[in-house]
């Protein structure tokens, strides 16, 4: 099932280049009041939902996705975990670019572990990049997104996939420079996730899956999944291993090599199997 958050948060369901309103399934999410429970409701409740989109499926308002603005489809994460260098060739690309690594050597995943980007970078592709700092180095860097669903810590990787409720494509914007990673990739849109959810029953191998992204129709980046260093099973064991993850939590799982700087005005394109295709517009501030 793909799901997206579209306009004024509204819950569609993906049938080819429609859109069906099932927002009336939303119903299926209980009413909460303050403390609210940790972790994004949808995604928590989302079996539930999901029974419910079933039954108002038949008969909604279908809408061409083409006149949609898409969201983020998770709203509510308890954390946005990023993956450094989880590509031998960005790995690669990263020692030998001065502009990348500011003059810092550039060590491997399991030297600096992960981090973490502020939910409030969180946006959609609808929404696009606007980058904070249009005089410095604003790169791109499309990865594979694993959307946490039942919560879990210490998470042998035998038993991750039973703890992952959906994937999407994301982008992990980042400021080149020479701050603190989780501070320059946690500008106000610089996390985007979409185009939308798909249910993990319908990627067989999320560590087999062809990418690649665009940048004004040019490819900069085109890679798959395997490549990844720590794979999807591996980066949810070492997630957990220091911290619980939650219903909604992303994993931004690391992104290959051929990242670069993009502008205002510019136009990002990010397509992955089994999952779509989504555009991205870079804005001015
Ligand atoms: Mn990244």
């Amino acid at each position: 099932m793909k799901l997206c958050r579209f306009d004024d948060d509204k819950l569609g369901l993906v049938r080819g280049e429609e859109v069906l309103d099932v927002t009336a399934a939303l119903d299926a999410i209980p009413a909460v009041r303050w403390p609210l429970p940790q972790g994004d409701p949808l995604i928590a409740h989302l079996d539930a939902v999901r029974a419910r989109i079933e039954a108002v499926a038949v008969g909604a308002e279908a809408r061409p996705l083409a006149e949609i603005a898409l969201k983020s489809p998770v709203a509510n994460p308890s954390k946005i975990i990023g993956a450094p260098v989880n590509y031998q060739k960005h790995l690669d690309e990263a020692q030998a670019d001065r502009e990348i690594n500011v003059g810092k050597e550039i060590k491997t995943i399991d030297y600096y572990g992960l981090f973490l980007k502020a939910n409030s970078s969180l946006v959609g592709p609808s929404e696009g990049v606007t980058p904070r700092f249009p005089d410095r180095r604003n790169d791109h860097e499309c990865e594979l997104a694993a959307i946490i669903g039942r919560a879990g810590t210490r998470i042998p990787r035998e038993q991750a996939f039973a703890h992952i409720a959906a994937y999407a494509i994301g982008l992990d914007m980042t400021v080149r420079g020479s701050e603190d990673r989780s501070f320059r990739k946690s500008c106000d849109s610089y996390s985007v996730l979409g185009p939308w959810l798909v249910t993990a029953d319908e990627i067989e191998d999320p560590d087999a899956l062809d990418f690649t992204f665009w940048v004004n129709g040019e490819v900069r980046q085109q890679s798959n999944t395997r490549h990844l260093i720590f794979d999807v099973g591996g980066l949810i064991e070492y997630a957990s291993s220091f911290y619980t993850l939650l219903p909604g939590d992303v994993i931004m799982t690391g992104t290959p090599e051929g990242v670069g700087p993009v502008a205002p005005g510019d136009v990002m394109v990010a397509e992955m199997e089994g999952i779509g295709r989504m555009e991205i517009p870079v804005r001015a501030a």
